[in-house]
């Protein structure tokens, strides 16, 4: 029986690790679940799951959920401490890290300094802290399972190779709902058209980072260093049938995929139950029903995030998670209709243009970087120049 802490349980990564959770009673046990603000959700989740612990942000938040569930065994906490108490509880084996945003570090990085393994679905922890955070995955000797659908494709047509022999990982990606818009019209695009993903049932923040393609771009810097990989040997494919979800090329020319049906619970399972496998009802694989697989070079000039993600990559030290925190604030805006899709972009890069990196020697250093850049862009938004 593994014991799990779910950290954004009542997010799209939470729900579907539930149903996975659900269907193997025998083999996992939840212990924690965290959210945000989602009380009607996560009470819903606390009566099915009876977990020892529960945690929402808000302290009257956690006070409203009490009053609702009188007499429930599990403990309710609230903030950042609950967070971490919940990442770092005696009795779990395991942390799924499915938080959205920089949000998701600290927790994350309690978990394994606490020596739990990590399911991890918030790439932001690897985007704005990857190099502090590795070395502390491989000072505690914990296992981290990767839960991004690419990553996981990559893991596993990893798996009995050596690191050495790999001459490029390539990821794909979908291209997202823009993928034919002419990049003059992408200006006027609407936040329900960018909602519009083709394949992929997501979180709002993922899904406007996968029309931009900075979701690429976070997943390119994540795959840095989760398969300490140079950035050189990183590329990117845009495949829009999402059924190769990512690629490794060997030295002797042979490349090894993995394929299937776009569905989280695949990639979730495997990061649960590894080395095992373990049936998630995701729909087969009929490759005589498709119709082609294509593949194509992305366009940066249209997907201006995904350049700005490979400059980030190479200024290095404090750039990335000044991007991140950038972006989260660009795309808050883009939803808030503060700004046009194409405004994301503009924010990030200014904020990026205003930043002198600086080096990374602690979580807090990042954490500082995180609120300078989100202190610049809120400046660079009030000013009214960034449409
Ligand atoms: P989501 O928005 O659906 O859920 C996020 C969860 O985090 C919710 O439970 C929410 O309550 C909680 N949360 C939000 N802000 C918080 C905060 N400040 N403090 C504590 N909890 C907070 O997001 P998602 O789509 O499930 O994505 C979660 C993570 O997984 C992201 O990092 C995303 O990039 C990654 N990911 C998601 C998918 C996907 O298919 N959804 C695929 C690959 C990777
Ligand atoms: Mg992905």
């Amino acid at each position: 029986m593994k014991k799990l802490s779910i950290l954004g349980s009542t997010g799209s990564i939470g729900v579907s690790t539930l149903e996975i959770v659900a269907a193997h009673p025998d083999r996992f046990q939840v212990v924690a679940l965290t959210a945000g603000s989602n009380l009607t959700l996560l009470k819903q989740q606390i009566e099915a799951f009876s977990p020892k612990v529960a945690v929402v942000l808000a302290d009257d938040a956690a006070k409203q959920l009490r009053e609702q569930l009188p007499g429930a065994k599990t403990e309710i906490l609230s903030g950042v401490s609950g967070l971490i108490t919940a990442a770092t509880m005696p009795e779990t084996e395991m942390v799924v890290a499915a938080i959205v945003g920089a949000a998701g570090l600290v927790p994350t990085a309690a978990a394994v300094q606490a020596g739990k393994d990590v399911a991890l679905a918030n790439k932001e922890t690897l985007v704005t802290a990857g190099h502090l955070f590795m070395r502390m995955v491989a000072d505690k000797g914990v296992k981290l399972y990767p839960v991004d659908s690419e990553h996981s494709a990559v893991f596993q047509s990893m798996e009995g190779h050596r690191s050495e022999d790999i001459e490029k990982i390539i990821l794909t990606a979908s291209g997202g709902p823009f993928l034919n818009t002419p990049a003059a019209m992408l200006e006027n695009v609407t936040v329900q058209d960018a909602l519009n993903h083709p394949n992929w049932s997501m979180g709002k923040k993922i899904t406007i980072d996968s029309a931009t393609m900075m979701n690429k771009g976070l997943e390119v810097i994540e795959a840095r260093w989760l398969f300490d990989v140079p950035p050189e040997k990183i590329d990117v494919n845009i495949h829009p049938q999402s059924i190769i979800h990512s690629m490794v090329e060997y030295i002797d020319g042979c490349v090894i995929a993995q394929l299937g049906t776009p569905d989280m619970k695949a990639p979730i399972a495997y990061a649960l139950s590894y080395p095992e496998r373990v049936a998630t009802g995701v729909k087969p694989l009929d490759l005589t029903a498709l119709s082609g697989l294509t593949f194509f070079k992305p366009d940066l000039e249209r997907f201006r995030c995904l350049g700005l993600a490979y400059r980030a990559m190479g200024d290095g030290e404090s750039m990335p998670a000044v991007m991140n925190a950038a972006n989260e604030i660009a795309v808050e805006a883009f939803l808030g209709g503060r700004i046009g899709f194409t405004g994301i972009a503009r924010l990030i890069e200014r904020t990026m243009d205003a930043h002198v990196p600086r080096n990374l020697a602690h979580i807090e250093d990042v954490l500082l970087a995180d609120r300078w850049a989100r202190d610049a862009a809120r400046e660079q938004l009030g000013k009214g120049q960034v449409q």
